[in-house]
């Protein structure tokens, strides 16, 4: 057993030296190889269409390795992945399934055994060994093949899978970043990459520093001018995008980190690139998925402040009509540089929904598709079909294909053109039934998308990440500043402000937090900042005093599991609101409710009815809890919905019991923005939604397509089922319907 541990140990590192994906290939054959008694080593990875295409091989050709695609489920290679489990024989061909390929010769070998590669329920692949003895791999051996075939199906699934058929269409899928379907060429984005930057020592640092500082001021009046060109023909919102960015760029923070690696003597490329990261880290190590995808915007910034150092000129589009942006993280900038009619697509290999290339492209109106992963193949060019509804994105798209995705753009422009016309229409069931539809942000930059969409108030302000952005905790005067420019742009709106949500997971750089072994059950939301009250003191009196002129403040309480954090809570305020009285301000308190994201809170709702204004169901954590699957693992992302009957039923009973008990409910997870969770989220009663902002439209038309009693009825049938997938496929039947297919 020791042997075969020390084997895998040595197997995986030797692959971890490898620097490509095929060498990694090579070696693993190699090492099976020389780590069993056998004569070949082949490793197959299923494509599209289930075929099997051999990836590597050792011991059939003597150099490189043929196009070999074994038909899906042919051979005994075929049979090993559909049944999903190793076949150990003799001699291979005696079998009836046996599948004999003339390329490989292989009459010369007898001993066969197949194990197959499985990750998240899919053969993905099939490691194949033969020997030319008519024997059976022993016990050992198989054992052996499948404890490795666990650890290669991880390796392999990163993979780009193999290309069906050369020259014919190509489908590849992502995330989707943004709606619609765009038509048109492959565009690169060049990006000089700053993470290849190397160290080197600096000559002189007063000339670094100088010429650092060029640099931003030169790199900051480029972002203007790139705002400029946007703002004259599109929305407003897509100017905050820019503000974040020139508000990194003028963080002393981020500057202060520079000239330190500047001084440490290494020059000005190496310490942008050390800055970067690091700042870049900081925020990937987050467990919040909306700040961390924050990182990306430092590895922008750093990328085109390098790009500009090394004097880059932006690549020419000159010969391309319609274009798709494609890169690795498409900027901000690189959309800017784009005249908005010639820009059809945009495809990050990277980055997420949450990404600000995502959020502008939102903005923009442009389809986009996240972590598609690197696509091999593709160049400068092709024609692309982006579909930013399925995820999909289509290389070199058949006739019949461009035909059918053109008549859908005609659709989908109808589509939009009814969406704009219902901005400033209220958010009413056919019914009469009106529903508040507020925004969630946490950035003042993304104050505005909200307002133009026509949000009657913030229902989720994320204070923390003011407090991320820095490297010291914020003052209150700081914060004041912060929360004055959120309720003055919401005047005579309400805003529902959240005291930090830190802790555990969501480390501040400058406080030091003990390891967890688990963090999301730890010292986190209101048991932190309680924890240290001195923080929360500042913070509460910052919100109190931004708001003394507005009065819109409303404050809400995260991670709330028991009475004693609310009374604690409401003491701290009462001083809060005292202290200010004695200093002269006329200070009005705020209503105060709690995030309801800990499953046990629920059963205690109606004993707080004294003690809270209103309650915000935090359906994100609320779902991971319930469902014990953390919300940001990909292991589990599939399995993770907050259309799950459990979590449905736990809403249910969140509504009895605050309509009983008089306490006003609104939900304001992402759950509010999923146009198949609103029809259920309204049936079981709730009337208050707090949505993203670019969400905002399309969440207002669902509403005003359906009546209420018709979302009553629907949510009475799919209650009744019992799991998410088929509550999902039931509302798409629903929906489509009644004409709300396109929607979701
Ligand atoms: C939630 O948990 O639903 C929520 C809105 O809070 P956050 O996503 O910031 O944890
Ligand atoms: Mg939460």
């Amino acid at each position: 057993m020791k042997d075969v541990i020390q084997k895998l140990a040595h197997i995986v590192q030797t692959v971890s030296h490898a620097t490509s994906p095929n060498e990694q290939m090579s070696l693993i054959v190699e090492s099976i190889s020389n780590s069993i008694d056998t004569d070949v080593c082949s490793l197959y990875r299923a494509n599209e269409k289930g075929d099997m295409v051999l990836y590597a091989n050792k011991g059939f050709f003597s150099s490189a390795v043929p196009n070999i695609i074994l038909p899906a489920g042919k051979g005994l290679v075929g049979q090993a992945a559909i049944n999903r489990r190793p076949i150990n024989v003799a001699n291979a061909q005696k079998h009836p399934n046996y599948l004999y390929v003339t390329q490989t010769k292989e009459e010369r070998f007898q001993g066969f055994c197949a194990v197959p590669l499985v990750s998240m329920r899919k053969t993905i692949g099939v490691l194949v060994v033969q020997r030319k003895a008519a024997r059976k791999y022993s016990k050992m051996e198989e054992s052996f093949l499948v404890t490795l075939a666990a650890q290669l199906a991880l390796l392999l699934v990163n993979l780009p899978l193999p290309k069906c058929d050369e020259g014919a269409t190509n489908l590849i899928t992502g995330m989707k970043g943004a709606p619609g379907i765009g038509i048109g060429n492959c565009h690169f984005c060049d990006h000089f990459d700053l993470f290849q930057a190397p160290n080197a020592p600096c000559e002189n640092i007063d000339t670094e520093l100088d010429e650092w500082r060029e640099l931003l001021a030169f790199v900051s009046n480029q972002l203007d001018d790139e705002k400029a060109s946007l703002a004259g023909g599109i929305v407003e919102d897509v100017s905050a995008i820019f503000t974040t960015y020139r508000m990194l760029l003028s963080d002393p923070g981020f500057s202060r980190e520079v000239e330190n690696r500047i001084r440490e003597g290494n020059w000005l490329p190496g310490a942008l690139r050390q800055a970067t990261q690091f700042l870049a880290e900081r925020f990937l190590s987050m467990d919040d998925p909306y700040l961390q995808a924050r990182h990306e915007d430092f590895h922008h910034l750093g990328n085109k402040l390098y790009r500009t150092w090394k004097g880059a000129k932006a690549a020419s589009t000159k010969d391309l009509s319609d274009i798709v942006l494609v890169g690795q993280l498409v900027s901000v900038s690189d959309l800017a540089s784009i005249p908005r009619n010639r820009l059809k697509g945009v495809v990050c290999y990277s980055g997420s929904i949450l990404s600000h290339t995502a959020v502008l492209a939102n903005a923009l109106g442009v389809p986009a598709l996240m972590g598609t992963g690197p696509i091999p193949g593709l160049t400068d060019g092709q024609t692309l079909i982006v579909d930013g509804h399925q995820g999909q994105l289509f290389v070199n798209p058949g006739e019949l294909l461009l035909a059918e995705y053109q008549s859908l753009i005609r659709d989908n422009l109808r589509l939009v053109r009814r969406l704009d016309s219902l901005r400033d229409l209220p958010a009413e069931t056919t019914d009469g039934e009106r529903i508040s539809l507020y925004a969630n942000t946490g950035l003042l930059a993304d104050l505005s998308p909200g307002l133009n969409n026509g949000a009657e108030g913030i229902g989720l302000y994320r204070t923390e990440f003011a407090f991320m952005m820095r490297d010291s905790f914020p003052s209150e005067d700081d914060q004041v500043n912060t929360y004055s420019h959120v309720f003055s742009a919401y005047q005579n709106k309400p805003v529902y402000i959240r005291t930090i949500d830190i802790g555990g997971d969501k480390p501040l750089p400058y406080f030091q937090f003990d390891k967890e072994d688990n963090p999301a059950l730890g010292w986190r939301g209101i048991r932190f900042s309680l924890d240290n009250s001195n923080l929360q003191m500042t913070q509460v009196r910052a919100m109190l005093r931004a708001a003394k002129d507005t009065n819109n403040l409303n404050i809400i309480l995260p991670m709330v599991s028991s009475s004693q954090e609310i009374d604690a809570f409401a003491s701290l305020l009462s001083d809060a609101c005292q202290q200010l009285k004695d200093e002269g301000l006329s200070i009005v308190r705020p209503p105060v409710g709690i995030m309801l994201e800990v499953p046990g809170a629920i059963s205690q709702i109606s004993s707080w009815k004294n003690k809270i204004d209103f309650i915000s169901i935090g359906s994100n954590d609320l779902s991971q809890y319930l469902l014990a699957m953390d919300r940001n693992n990909a292991r589990v992302a599939s399995r993770y919905d907050h259309v799950h009957p459990a979590v449905l039923r736990e809403i249910e009973r969140i509504i009895s019991i605050t309509k009983a008990s008089g306490i006003p409910a609104s939900i304001c997870g992402e759950m509010a923005s999923d146009p198949v969770a609103v029809v259920l989220l309204t049936g079981l009663g709730l009337r208050k939604l707090s949505v993203s902002a670019t969400k905002l439209p399309q969440i207002k038309w669902m509403i005003r397509s359906l009546s209420i009693k018709k979302a009553e009825y629907i949510t009475s049938k799919v209650m009744q089922l019992d799991s998410a997938s088929a509550i999902r496929k039931q509302m798409t039947e629903f929906l489509g319907d009644l004409g709300l297919g396109e929607i979701i």
